[in-house]
């Protein structure tokens, strides 16, 4: 995510960050390279010059060039006004009334049908949550059939009705059947076209007179820079909408999007979408965000998405299997797909510190795991449950059923052996004894 940005903000401020004194000349050459570096990921470029005139008056109101460490100071600077350029404080989205009404808007293509299943499914994971979906799509018939696909892998319902041509009356019909059989929260997908044009306005605005929702998002795909504040702000004076979700964070997006936003509608980013899976959805903070452009990692970010994982029958199940010796390749393969779960490896990577700008280069396959999986998926359930009885000429078998070699199917059996004796050593308490083994 913004690697390019990274990249370029880390050249930036290195320079000030190596010296021990610093000259106004030096912060300002700095400040020249902060501005090229956000103007090359397609930042406004009134907002890059406000930014870096900002950052200047502050670097001079706190004296930085007189502070014992002035590089250190320089970078919190730029955070601050990085984190206040994508909002500040992180907004969420307004659930009140019953059924509460989320109104859908933006461009074909931009990842509405999407992210309005992502929401869905985020909101019925919360447990208190009920929501209905409806498709209000009338020109696309495979925009109904999308959203019923979408809605069926997350066992949300979707309301539509193929014969109507009215969108207002779908979404009305919607909003009732919600009220009807107890959905609390209703998630209404639009049309959108290829561009802003008037009839799509037309029709997006008659929408939300009508029903007057609660909370009404604007999609954007974040890959299209500076096409998506224009669209924005299109969108933004017809509809007055609450927030921005950015799709396409995953991809190889210069961050343009996610810095002017903002600025240019007055409205906040609410939730970005990081992946096409259902689960590839974060609530949008300024301030990790910020800190993740600066290579600084977000921890935080990456705790949450293992805990929303983390099923605590499963981690009762497991750690009985351990204890017992039972650990096997079913259960290792279970916590692969969880960790898949989470998101796309580079992504999740990306997260701790400093592995951003290591990796920045490094290919890194989502289907890092495909040959283990593959290993796996060739034993038979008794090699699983019993991996001591695989010998040469299963190994020389499972090699081939996989695809892979003997070779790495050995691999893949002294991983799993020392991972069990990990696992055995961290519930005896022997953390100690864990750390000298992973320190060798
Ligand atoms: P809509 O026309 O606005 O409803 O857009 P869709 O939801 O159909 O999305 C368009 C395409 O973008 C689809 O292929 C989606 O799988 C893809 N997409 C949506 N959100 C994301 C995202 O966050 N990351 C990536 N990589 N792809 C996405």
């Amino acid at each position: 995510m913004f690697s390019n940005l990274s990249d370029k903000l880390d050249k930036a401020l290195h320079v000030l960050k190596g010296h021990g004194s610093i000259t106004e000349v030096n912060v300002a050459e700095t400040l020249k390279e902060v501005r090229r570096a956000l103007l090359d990921a397609d930042v406004n470029f009134k907002i890059a010059k406000e930014f870096t005139t900002t950052v200047k008056e502050k670097a001079l109101g706190q004296n930085v060039l007189t502070t014992l460490q002035p590089g250190q100071l320089m970078v919190k600077i730029v955070k601050d006004e990085l984190t206040a350029l994508m909002g500040g404080d992180a907004e969420g989205i307004n659930l009140s009334g019953n059924p509460s009404v989320i109104l859908m808007s933006g461009l074909q293509g931009s990842g509405k049908t999407t992210f309005s299943g992502k929401l869905a499914n985020y909101l019925k994971n919360k447990k208190t949550k009920k929501p209905l979906l409806v498709a209000c799509d009338v020109y696309r018939p495979a925009a109904i059939d999308q959203l019923h696909v979408v809605g069926g892998q997350i066992g949300v319902e979707v309301f539509s009705d193929r014969d109507n041509k009215n969108p207002v009356a779908i979404a009305q019909a919607g909003i009732a059947h919600a009220k009807a059989n107890g959905y609390n929260v209703v998630i209404i997908d639009t049309a959108g076209r290829l561009a802003v044009d008037e009839v799509m306005m037309n029709e997006i605005s008659n929408i939300h007179k009508a029903i007057q929702p609660q909370e009404t998002l604007f999609v954007v795909d974040a890959m299209t820079g500076q096409d998506a504040v224009n669209t924005a702000k299109a969108f933004n004076d017809v509809l007055n909408f609450d927030g921005v979700i950015l799709t396409k964070l995953d991809g190889d997006t210069r961050g343009g999007a996610a810095l002017s936003i903002k600025s240019v509608v007055n409205k906040p980013i609410k939730f970005i979408g990081t992946g096409e899976k259902m689960e590839a959805i974060d609530v949008f903070y300024p301030s990790r965000m910020a800190d993740r452009i600066l290579g600084m990692g977000d921890v935080v970010s990456l705790v949450e998405r293992a805990q929303e994982q983390y099923d605590e029958e499963e981690a009762r199940k497991l750690s009985k299997k351990i204890a017992k010796n039972q650990f096997g390749f079913d259960d290792f393969l279970k916590q692969i797909q969880q960790i898949k779960k989470m998101g796309n490896m580079k992504d999740l990577l990306g997260m701790i510190p400093g592995a951003g700008k290591m990796l920045k280069d490094v290919d890194i396959d989502d289907d890092a795991f495909k040959h283990v999986e593959a290993i796996i998926q060739s034993m038979t359930p008794k090699e699983r449950s019993n991996p001591a009885i695989i010998n040469a000429s299963r190994k020389k078998r499972i090699g081939e059923g996989s695809g892979t070699s003997v070779q790495e199917v050995n691999r893949l059996m002294k991983q799993f052996d020392q991972m069990s004796k990990m696992m055995k050593m961290m519930q005896g308490g022997k953390g100690k004894q864990m750390m000298q083994m992973m320190n060798n």
